[in-house]
């Protein structure tokens, strides 16, 4: 493994997953592994683009914004190519020579360029769940018919990465998903009407984007997460449960036949996850914070009590429903989100509207004719048609 250049490209660059793998990357190179950054595309953060094209020098650049291409080409030396918009990420994804595309996009947008990517048979290491969430089977289809490989970024898929490792698949009876449980873990569901953005947007103890951040108090996420598992590890949604570990140290376990269970541990950092993944199975160090156990670890898990986050559980009905109810669940989410963030809606509107965005497409949807045969046009009209939908979702105040 060590002397083989590893050609990596980045969708979403300058966010949180991109700074980091950067961030590895650079850490990685300073221990004898090498990589070639062909590619960086970035949405509307052209400045930090710049700094990190020159500091990798991709051949290869995007951004969201024909201006914001246009300042960057006269920015830039004349030998990079500077892209712009949806059809940019896409093109990125197809380059001949990306073996790892990096795919840190924000929601729906993610989808085309997995989609490309996997078409051709490379390797896509995912923190866009919503790739997954929204075309999961069409996304296993592909990897069937092409021998691409799908990675996922995030601390409870590594974590069950490492714990199945060396196990026979029929010896796993079930994979438990960990949850910090989110800023409302303990509060009294009758105030949740009236939490502030701010008050949501304060995750305990990960540091993310701010849809992500949302979406971990309504315990979305966690719902995407399972999603993701089931489709990785092809397990059924009734033997994926999660607990509460509310200060994220453990990052899932694994429960085997015959009871005996195995689980994941370590700082909370996902630089150690992006970095077993770019190099596995290899292990190095680099250099990154440690657990130690100088001062006493309580690690406390406790029952996810389903009851206090109802978007879970229409989030895993929609899941079951199957077709394009998740590209729906997905699109009015990010609808939803904004609206909150943005004082329109309360922070239980969230949850309210998702349950009746699925019911509306169970009435208007379900039935369709080409719910039969879906491909990505089906599935990104119905989130069009979602986030039409949720925009115009009525709230009493
Ligand atoms: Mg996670």
């Amino acid at each position: 493994m060590m002397g083989e250049t590893r050609r990596v490209a980045i969708l979403g660059s300058t966010g949180s997953i991109g700074t980091q793998t950067l961030d590895v990357i650079d850490r990685l190179a300073a221990s004898g592994r090498s990589f070639d950054v062909v590619a960086l595309a970035a949405g509307s953060s052209a400045e930090v683009l710049a700094s990190q094209t020159t500091r990798f020098q991709p051949r290869l650049v995007s951004v969201a914004d024909p201006s914001d291409a246009a300042a960057l080409r006269s920015q830039l030396p004349e030998e990079i190519v500077v892209l712009h918009g949806d059809e940019a990420l896409v093109e990125i994804a197809r380059q001949q020579d990306v073996d790892i595309l990096i795919n840190a996009l924000y929601g729906a947008a993610g989808l085309p360029p997995t989609l490309a990517a996997l078409a051709l048979g490379k390797t896509v290491a995912l923190a866009n769940k919503e790739s997954v969430v929204i075309a999961g089977a069409m996304i296993r289809r592909l990897l069937a018919a092409h021998g691409g490989k799908l990675l996922s970024i995030d601390s409870e898929h590594h974590a069950i990465h490492q714990c199945l490792h060396g196990h026979r698949p029929e010896d796993v009876e079930r994979l438990i998903l960990t949850a910090s449980g989110g800023p409302f873990l303990h509060r009294d569901p009758e105030t949740l009407p009236h939490v502030t953005p701010d008050e949501a947007l304060a995750h305990p103890s990960w540091s993310m984007g701010r849809k992500i951040t949302i979406d971990s108090a309504t315990m979305v996420n966690k719902a995407f997460e399972v999603i993701v598992a089931h489709h990785l590890y092809d397990v059924p949604y009734d033997r994926i449960d999660v607990v509460i570990q509310p200060d994220s140290y453990i990052h899932s376990l694994v429960e085997f036949r015959e009871g005996s269970m195995k689980a994941e541990l370590g700082p909370r950092d996902m630089r150690i996850p992006i970095q077993n993944l770019l190099i596995d199975p290899e292990r190095v160090d680099t250099g990154l914070p440690r657990l130690r156990f100088d001062q006493p670890l309580t690690l406390q898990l406790l029952p996810f009590e389903k009851w206090r986050f109802p978007a879970y559980t229409t989030v895993i009905e929609a899941a079951t429903d199957g077709g394009s109810a998740l590209a729906a669940m997905n699109g009015a989410d990010e609808v939803l989100i904004y609206r909150f963030l943005d004082g329109d809606i309360r922070f239980t509107d969230i949850a309210r509207g998702l349950a009746d965005v699925l019911t509306a497409w169970r009435k208007e949807r379900k039935a369709d004719p080409r719910e039969k045969d879906l491909t990505l046009p089906v599935f990104l009209e119905t989130d069009v048609w979602a986030r039409d939908v949720a925009a115009h979702l009525p709230f009493e105040r």
